[in-house]
């Protein structure tokens, strides 16, 4: 998919959103997979335009289908926690979307052909935004950008060269971690705490330099 994306020339805050918001009414208005017979509402981004780091994720939800913010069930308040315990504003820091902007029936994983047919939002949106950091939350996020057959748990917390002057880094998502209450070294939790503390500190290395 990088091959594929557009070169914005370094855009400020308000174009970068009226872009956004330009792009958000062509997908509120798209039909170009059967999941928009489902759907109640598109679910296209939450957070700031101007974001350092891009949280993707898999899909909506039934609290995202409802109110048309990606990450705001319950996986949403797991993942706000991790964020505010380590220092990541997720309004300020973070610009957060999905793979795909409409809920598959009963939460299923999105299909191939669901994914294509939306990849030309995602790819607006990253063109758009220019993160420094993308985070591949969970396997359908990694899968998206990454054509091989692995285990997120291999790959995970790793940083990966698939852009040009993007970090990119595979973390779990939420929902897995909803299943897996122990914070013990080594488990599920511990290991996402520990790979958002990483990303704290790649954000802040970007941060300082931007300001030298
Ligand atoms: S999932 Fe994407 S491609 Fe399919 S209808 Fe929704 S916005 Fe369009």
């Amino acid at each position: 998919m990088n091959h594929l994306l557009i070169d914005v020339k370094c855009a400020d805050a308000d174009t970068k959103l009226k872009a956004l918001n330009e792009l958000k009414n062509v997908c509120s208005q798209c039909r170009a997979c059967e999941l928009a017979k489902t759907r109640t509402t598109t679910v296209f981004s939450d957070g700031s335009p101007d974001a350092k780091i891009m949280l993707i994720g898999e899909a909506p939800g039934a609290d995202e289908d409802a109110s048309g913010i990606p990450f705001v069930g319950r996986a949403g308040q797991l993942l706000n926690e991790f964020l505010q315990e380590t220092g990541i504003d997720r309004q300020k820091d973070l610009y957060i979307c999905n793979t795909i902007k409409c809920r598959p029936p009963q939460n299923r994983v999105p299909s191939n052909e669901e994914k294509l047919a939306c990849q030309a939002y995602l790819i607006g949106q990253i063109s758009i935004v220019r993160p420094k950091i993308i985070l591949l939350c969970g396997s359908t996020a990694a899968q998206t950008f990454i054509k091989q057959e692995f285990k997120i748990s291999m790959i995970r917390g790793k940083w990966l060269n698939i852009f040009d002057n993007i970090e990119v880094m595979a973390i779990f998502h939420p929902s897995y971690l909803l299943r897996n209450h122990s914070m013990e070294q080594g488990s599920p939790r511990w290991l996402m705490q520990k790979d958002l503390e990483n990303v704290k500190k790649k954000l802040d290395e970007i941060l300082t330099k931007a300001t030298i």
